[in-house]
């Protein structure tokens, strides 16, 4: 017979794994109870995802016991669903990972979302483990590469929205000339400043 600790091994610390491994097959398995039966309704991110195809073997930020892991993920059906994402999902760079993810929170070392489903989680999966998704930055201000536009269904609704993208685009290509001419002028100090060192160092010549 196995003994709990080989039937539920301990998750992998610090980074993912890019080979899928025991806690990511279990999440598509999804062998707990609450899990089951919420897999069943349509419109649920259990449903949607269950013929996903995995990404990764999700890495955790502290040693957990595997059978203490496998009974906390079945406590809550969040959980299930974080441990599925984050397995699953699209992983944020961490400079553009929401701010929990960046200040260290949530159980797993990298920040993931479900892009296509955010009609279903707004969140990194990282801040829907225990339900605490109301953390997330990304509620308000998803990751920039993920942001869609809604359809507008009117002229107005679409000038306005035009509008606000012009002006998204025309500060950040002032901001890019402005950090641009800020890096001319520290390299052309940084010009001067070498120039006038090797003056120092050149022997002068005798008169
Ligand atoms: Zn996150
Ligand atoms: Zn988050």
């Amino acid at each position: 017979m196995e003994s709990p600790s080989q039937a539920y091994p301990t998750p992998v610390v610090g980074q993912d794994k890019v080979q899928p491994g025991f806690w990511a097959h279990t999440a598509l398995k999804n062998p707990w109870p609450r899990g089951k039966r919420v897999r069943t309704r349509p419109e649920t991110l259990l449903h949607e995802l269950q013929t996903a195809s995995l990404r990764r073997e999700p890495g955790v930020r502290t040693l957990k016991n595997g059978e203490d892991f496998y009974y906390t993920i079945g406590t809550k059906t969040a959980n299930i669903e974080a441990l599925l994402v984050q397995s699953i999902g699209e992983r944020i760079d961490i400079e553009e990972a929401c701010d929990s993810c960046q200040r260290h929170q949530g159980p797993f070392t990298s920040c993931v979302i479900a892009p296509d489903l955010r009609h279903l989680l707004t969140t990194c999966a990282n801040c829907h483990w225990g339900s605490k998704g109301q953390r997330c930055s990304f509620t308000s201000q998803p990751p920039v590469a993920h942001t869609t536009i809604d359809k507008p269904e009117t002229l107005e609704e679409l000038e306005e929205t035009l509008a606000k993208e012009i002006l998204a685009r025309d500060s950040a290509i002032a901001a890019f000339h402005e950090h641009n001419r800020r890096i001319k002028e520290l390299l052309s100090t940084k010009a001067t400043i070498l120039a006038e060192k090797q003056q120092e160092i050149t022997p002068k010549l005798p008169s």
